[in-house]
């Protein structure tokens, strides 16, 4: 026999179900965020009256359909996002994550970040998407800024800063007459801080360089192997200075590859200075090798027998500046950006980073790189 409710249970459940639908009401109408529902049968959208505020419409306006919603996404934007929505709702995911312009009444665009929730019928099918649009356009006007004012001042800090390493460089040398041995301690303490300066710098401008998507990629066939021992040639003198031994372990079968030279560079610059850098003080060993990955690819990787980076150190090597601790007392003047760049410029062309490492043993570090080569994905591909 079926559960019999009585009727003061039957009404208890109707009042809380009418309290619920009001407090989704409210919370339809108190909300700043425009939230919207969808439903897919019909394309009929209903929003709540933050879209009106918020770009500028009035009551009267049709907004309740899909082809409203579509024809004011940006056209550059439309169909990306299109593929994205048809892709998601063919999926298994219940939730999806979108940026893109919205066209305001006036004419203007405002940058968006939409985020749906789909619910389906028993048998899977979607049949309407809830979600909600968060404005993000004060966000990236406040980032461009930012980014725009640290390329800034890094181009107008590089200039002096070179002078200043130029002529302590021709003090402590002795090309401007003879100095007494602690006036050329001192200045060469200013050489080599102004050249810190210059690196800081730099790694600041290239990070925000990539950040603002600035970065272009001049891909060519290129041998990979004369460029990996002419990035080590590069880093020979500190190493000499600090005896660490650098081995290269190339593949012979390996010849062109699709790179960008200097990007490249840049990457393997970078692993190369840590190995050395991080290595133990005396009787280091580095080792390079590349060898072609199942997958057509080819990895390359860097190994030292330094001193590690810790465990919980490990989750945090790509931050931006950060350092693990065990890093501060061997080598005081790092930046943290070096790794945090590897990632960015790895990301921007397809590429896979990561590393295996354990304390006082030493360090590998791996990149991938796609067959196709250091293609520019999607996102940096039209960027000068
Ligand atoms: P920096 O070397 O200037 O501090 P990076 O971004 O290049 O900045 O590296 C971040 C941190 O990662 C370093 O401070 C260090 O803690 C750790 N690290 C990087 N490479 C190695 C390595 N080969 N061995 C040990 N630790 C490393």
């Amino acid at each position: 026999m079926g559960k019999v409710v009585a009727p003061t249970a039957a009404s208890q459940l109707e009042d809380e179900l009418q309290h619920r639908v009001r407090r989704y009401e409210l919370l339809f109408k108190a909300t700043n965020d425009v939230l919207y529902e969808l439903d897919l049968d019909t394309g009929e959208v209903s929003w709540n009256e933050a879209l009106y505020e918020a770009y500028g419409y009035k009551p009267d306006e049709p907004v309740n359909t899909i082809e409203w919603w579509s024809s004011h996404i940006h056209p550059d934007d439309a169909l990306r996002i299109e593929n994205e929505l048809s892709d998601w709702l063919e999926s298994n995911e219940n939730t999806w994550q979108s940026e893109y312009r919205f066209l305001r009444a006036d004419g203007n665009y405002n940058d968006i970040r939409d985020r749906g929730f789909v619910l389906r019928n028993a048998d899977g099918t979607p049949e309407r998407i809830i979600g909600s649009f968060l404005d993000i356009s004060h966000q990236r006007q406040l980032d461009q800024a930012k980014d725009e004012f640290i390329s800034l001042v890094s181009h107008q800090l590089r200039t002096p800063l070179t002078v200043i390493r130029m002529y302590s460089e021709m003090l402590t040398s002795g090309m401007l007459g003879e100095l007494e041995t602690s006036q050329r301690q001192h200045i060469s303490r200013i050489a080599s801080a102004s050249v810190r300066m210059i690196k800081l710098v730099g790694d600041i401008l290239n990070v925000s360089r990539i950040e603002l998507d600035r970065v272009h990629f001049d891909v060519q066939r290129l041998g990979i192997n004369k460029l990996i021992r002419e990035c080590i040639a590069e880093v020979q003198p500190v190493a000499d200075e600090r005896e660490v031994s650098i081995n290269f372990k190339p593949d012979p079968s390996i010849r062109l590859v699709p790179l960008d030279g200097t990007l490249f560079c840049q990457i393997l610059h970078n692993l190369l200075t840590n190995a050395i850098r991080y290595s133990k003080p005396r009787g280091g060993q580095v080792t390079v090798t590349l060898i072609r990955n199942m997958d057509g690819g080819y990895i390359l990787s860097v190994s030292d027998n330094g001193i590690g980076i810790p465990k919980d150190a490990q989750k945090h090597i790509f931050d931006r500046f950060y350092r693990a601790h065990n890093a501060l007392n061997i080598e005081e003047h790092g930046t943290g950006l070096g790794l945090y760049l590897v990632k960015l410029l790895t990301d921007a062309f397809g590429g896979k980073i990561w590393f295996t490492s354990a304390t006082n043993r030493g360090t590998t570090f791996y990149l991938h790189i796609p067959e196709t080569g250091m293609q520019p994905t999607r996102r940096h591909s039209s960027i000068h």
